[in-house]
């Protein structure tokens, strides 16, 4: 199948390039590590994949990769020019295929996986009482638990994607997922809304890495 970049997803990958190099400012994707990507809104069934191996800090609105979702399969003319998208397209896939996301974030930032050495042998790290929470879609008070599905660190995306769809399904509320030594899946309805889901976190870990150091 062929596909022309419309307008309107050109003006979303500009939008998310440019929160990718600020990102990469921030210490989200040492050493061109982290990946992007958003759904196609004028082709629902293609997701805009970043590229692998391409430095955060020259990322632009030309390094995304078109795949399908539901076959994961490049499209052709991409393919057949020998580029390629991130090693965890997969995991981008699977958010798609199962929430309403339209945009996903991958950051290797530290206080991820701090945050989910808290939580050992936990299959949920839970965040609660903590006002910030309203930060995430649909959240109206403090008082509530919201679990973070966690999971080890594997080199088989392909099998992890299919793993962990219980736990995202099961969790309507939590925007997140953590792997252990890794780092963290972060997704919205839109790129400004997975960019404040992913300041929530940032914001989040950090009082709970603060708060058990001042217990330890
Ligand atoms: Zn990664």
């Amino acid at each position: 199948m062929s596909f022309i970049i419309s307008a309107q997803d050109h003006e979303e990958m500009k939008k998310l390039a440019a929160l990718v190099r600020v990102m990469n400012t921030q210490g989200h994707n040492p050493a061109t590590s982290g990946n992007y990507s958003l759904r196609s809104k004028t082709t629902p069934e293609i997701a805009l994949v970043s590229e692998s191996g391409i430095d955060k800090s020259k990322f632009t609105e030309e390094n995304f990769i078109p795949v399908h979702y539901n076959d994961r399969r490049m499209v052709d003319s991409y393919a057949l020019s020998g580029r390629k998208s991130s090693d965890e397209t997969d995991i981008h896939l699977t958010i798609y295929q199962i929430t309403k996301a339209n945009c996903v974030l991958h950051s290797h930032m530290l206080d991820a996986l701090l945050f989910a050495d808290l939580f050992p042998g936990k299959q949920f790290a839970t965040i609660k009482d903590l006002e910030l929470l309203k930060g995430f879609k649909g959240i109206k008070t403090h008082e509530l638990e919201i679990n973070i599905p966690v999971f080890d660190n594997t080199q088989d995306i392909r099998e992890l994607a299919e793993t962990v769809k219980p736990s995202i399904l099961s969790q309507p509320f939590s925007y997140g997922l953590l792997l252990r030594g890794h780092g963290i899946y972060v997704w919205g309805e839109s790129v400004e809304e997975a960019k404040r889901h992913l300041e929530v976190f940032e914001y989040i870990f950090k009082y709970y890495l603060n708060s058990h150091s001042r217990k330890a």
